[in-house]
């Protein structure tokens, strides 16, 4: 079943010039880019985004990790897109994290790990709405 999942190319991600590396990866892997923006998140976009954390720990070091440079939104589509994406990403904990995947080269530690994927149907649509409107997404 065709469907569309939110992927973030983090500042660390960027910071260290892999946002082509991950492209690559979605494009060799069936995830087709119907929508792309690089922006830089001020705290309160990354609050919002992440108002489902507000309560952990980490909240508000992983929104000032989040908006401390640009990130590339990506708004992918493709068979299973979440949980493909979710396995090309690797576990959260980049220690973790299987061979091959894009945690497990470009992340540095549980917080700093390169990308977001949404994780259902659900955060999916919640988090494309977040940041492109129906007319920005093609496909
Ligand atoms: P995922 O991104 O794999 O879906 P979560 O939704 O649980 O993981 O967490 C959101 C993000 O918060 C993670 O990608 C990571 O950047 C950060 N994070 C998660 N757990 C921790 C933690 N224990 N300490 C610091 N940051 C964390
Ligand atoms: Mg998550």
């Amino acid at each position: 079943m065709s469907e569309r999942t939110l992927a973030i190319i983090k500042p660390d991600a960027v910071k260290k010039n892999a946002i082509g590396d991950i492209m690559g990866r979605y494009e060799t892997s069936g995830l087709t880019p119907v929508a792309i923006r690089m922006m830089q998140f001020s705290k309160s976009t990354a609050e919002g985004f992440y108002a489902v954390h507000k309560a952990r720990p980490f909240f508000d070091s992983l929104c000032t990790f989040m908006s401390s440079g640009p990130v590339v939104v990506v708004v992918l589509q493709g068979n299973n897109a979440i949980k493909k994406h979710r396995e090309l990403m690797g576990a959260t904990d980049p220690a973790k994290a299987d061979a091959g995947t894009i945690r497990k080269a470009h992340g540095a530690n549980i917080e700093f790990n390169a990308v977001h994927g949404s994780d259902s149907p659900e955060t999916a649509q919640f988090e494309i709405a977040y940041f492109f409107p129906a007319m920005e997404i093609v496909g």
